[in-house]
């Protein structure tokens, strides 16, 4: 599968905020947004006049890199989102957040987004008791998530595990710490979603 692999930081840095992707070094002082807070390159601290395509092209990026997509899926995504009644904008972050490997980030058994989907390949979950390991899955309301038995036992997950103890898990999903379950109970609201993005540019983008 294709994926970005240049030093993810960067990508923050341009965006101005923090996408967390690094896992818990984007919970310390070694955060590359806190450190230097101007985009990267050459140009980056010079003069910022942004035109309003740039502002819906940064918005698109933005979403992209936070949920680790590339633009042919990302698009996919876009024209589902049309598909469902009411607001675009607020449908494309559902279904989004509705990715298993986003699910699972959010469950707290993957420090990052690239983690979980890396875990979620190697077959260490399943879905209603089906072992699913396609990062890109879309989950639904009653789904419920589990580590795989097998799995319990690695010291991966169990590392993961204790470093996400204390990470907050959004409302929209249920995690049972002691069953290594995880529920979708429903798709998440734009105001359950921690993305400071403005997703009407991203409508417009697309909509020209
Ligand atoms: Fe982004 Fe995390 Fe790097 Fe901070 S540490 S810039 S949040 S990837």
């Amino acid at each position: 599968m294709a994926r970005y692999t240049e030093a993810v930081c960067k990508l923050c840095r341009r965006e101005g905020q923090k996408l967390f992707l690094k896992g818990e070094r984007c919970y310390t002082d070694k955060c590359g947004v806190g450190r230097r807070a101007y985009a990267p390159g050459q140009h980056g601290q010079g003069r910022k006049k942004t035109s309003e395509y740039g502002l819906q092209l940064r918005a698109k990026q933005m979403t992209k890199r936070f949920y680790g997509v590339l633009e042919s899926q990302f698009r996919g995504y876009y024209d589902m989102a049309t598909r469902i009644e009411g607001k675009t904008g607020d449908n494309l972050l559902a279904v989004l957040e509705s990715r298993l490997d986003n699910v699972v980030y959010r469950l707290g058994w993957g420090s990052s987004r690239a983690e979980a989907r890396q875990l979620v390949v190697h077959g260490h979950f399943t879905i209603n008791g089906k072992r699913v390991d396609i990062p890109s899955y879309l989950t639904k309301a009653g789904e419920v998530i589990s580590i795989k038995e097998s799995s319990r036992s690695s010291e991966k997950i169990k590392a993961v595990l204790e470093a996400n103890a204390s990470r907050p898990v959004p409302k929209w999903v249920e995690l049972n710490r002691n069953t290594l379950e995880g529920k979708v109970l429903a798709l998440p609201q734009r105001e359950d979603i921690d993305l400071a993005v403005d997703e009407t540019l991203i409508v417009e983008l697309y909509s020209k």
